[in-house]
């Protein structure tokens, strides 16, 4: 097999391409032959250091392949089956063994790509929209790096929902993108005063739920932003983690609810995981969601298509081709 790993945390030169033997299939798993392995900011922070992995050890979390042997135990899968999983640490590998449960079977029709794309930036999404706040007709969401991979499919699952998404973006280009994806409004986060915008737009009163996935540059302008008794979501670092909150902030700017979530707390079992994929895929088979692939590396690229992520230039999925 040939995999990505390190041997201590840095800068993607960390990052190394090596070769060994396949690994055996244990009970209960599936090994797989890796078609695409997605490229996600959470690799970034994996190698960073920022959240701590046991090494030496792989990165990656997110993959689609095909089934090559199935562990004992295991009846709902099978050879030649195309399954996609977004939680197995050292996915950026051209074969990798998987807990069977915690994949979920890609239908006949979908293309790999799109099913890998929708895994960990679809669900991440999904939750946000369906569980973390129930997102409802009229209501007003703000959105940023909404041309990223997250960010895209956040716009358009709102936006299905009825919520008027005002979108923030670093770019003209990247807020054509939006437009053209639902955002009702866009917004250049990185130039104007967010929060005075915002009002603008919702005559005075704020967003009714705040998406922020930037954190440290922006979570002031997000407090900001929400309407009193808003919701403010703060779900990534992007340029670094969100300080230490102080807890008056939110009495200040209108009794707040706030919220760090995982992806991981809202696809704890199988069933969930089912679900969450399932409706990502129906509504891309139904030709409901744009789904955008950046571009495609080879496996030995990782350390320049993390670069790649980390420079904010990319817009959609960015993923890793064992086969190339
Ligand atoms: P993106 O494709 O969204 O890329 C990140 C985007 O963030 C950039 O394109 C850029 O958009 C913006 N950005 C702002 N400041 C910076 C900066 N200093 N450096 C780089 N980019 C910056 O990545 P992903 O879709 O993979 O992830 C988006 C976010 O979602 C990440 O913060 C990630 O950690 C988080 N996430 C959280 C999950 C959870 O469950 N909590 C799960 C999955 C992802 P622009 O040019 O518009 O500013």
């Amino acid at each position: 097999m040939r995999a990505i790993r390190f041997e201590r945390a840095g800068g993607p030169d960390v990052l190394a391409l090596v070769e060994g033997a396949d690994p055996e299939v244990g009970p209960g798993e599936v090994l797989v032959d890796v078609e695409h392995a997605g490229v996600n900011f959470i690799d970034t922070y994996h190698r960073s250091g920022l959240y701590p992995v046991p090494l030496p050890g792989g990165i990656g979390l997110e993959g689609v392949g095909v089934v090559r042997a199935v562990g004992a135990d295991v009846v709902d899968r099978h050879p030649g089956q195309r399954v996609a999983w977004a939680d197995r640490l050292g996915s950026y590998a051209d074969v990798v063994t998987v807990p069977a449960g915690r994949t979920v079977v890609v239908p006949d029709g979908l293309d790999p790509a799109t099913a890998c794309a929708l895994m960990l930036q679809g669900m991440t999404a999904h939750y946000l929209v369906a569980s973390t706040f129930p997102l409802g007709e009229g209501q007003t969401a703000l959105v940023y790096a909404a041309a990223g991979g997250v960010g895209r499919l956040l716009v358009q699952l709102a936006a299905q929902r009825g919520a008027r998404v005002l979108a923030c973006t670093s770019t003209e280009e990247k807020a054509a993108a939006v437009r053209a994806l639902g955002a009702a409004e866009t917004i250049p986060y990185r130039d104007v005063d967010v929060a005075a915008r915002v009002r603008e737009l919702t005559d005075g009163v704020g967003a009714d739920v705040v998406y922020d996935s930037v954190g440290a540059a922006t979570w002031a302008a997000s407090l900001a932003a929400a309407r009193p008794r808003g919701t403010v979501v703060f779900y990534g670092n992007a340029s670094g983690p969100v300080p230490p909150l102080d807890l008056q902030e939110l009495a200040r700017h209108g009794s707040l609810f706030t919220t760090r979530p995982r992806l991981g707390d809202h696809v704890v079992t199988t069933e969930e995981l089912t679900w969450r994929a399932g409706v990502l895929f129906d509504l891309a088979a139904a030709g409901r969601l744009d789904v955008r692939i950046h571009g495609h590396r080879p496996l030995s690229g990782a350390a320049a298509a993390q670069t790649e992520l980390e420079s904010g230039t990319t817009s959609g999925k960015l993923l890793l081709d064992p086969a190339a």
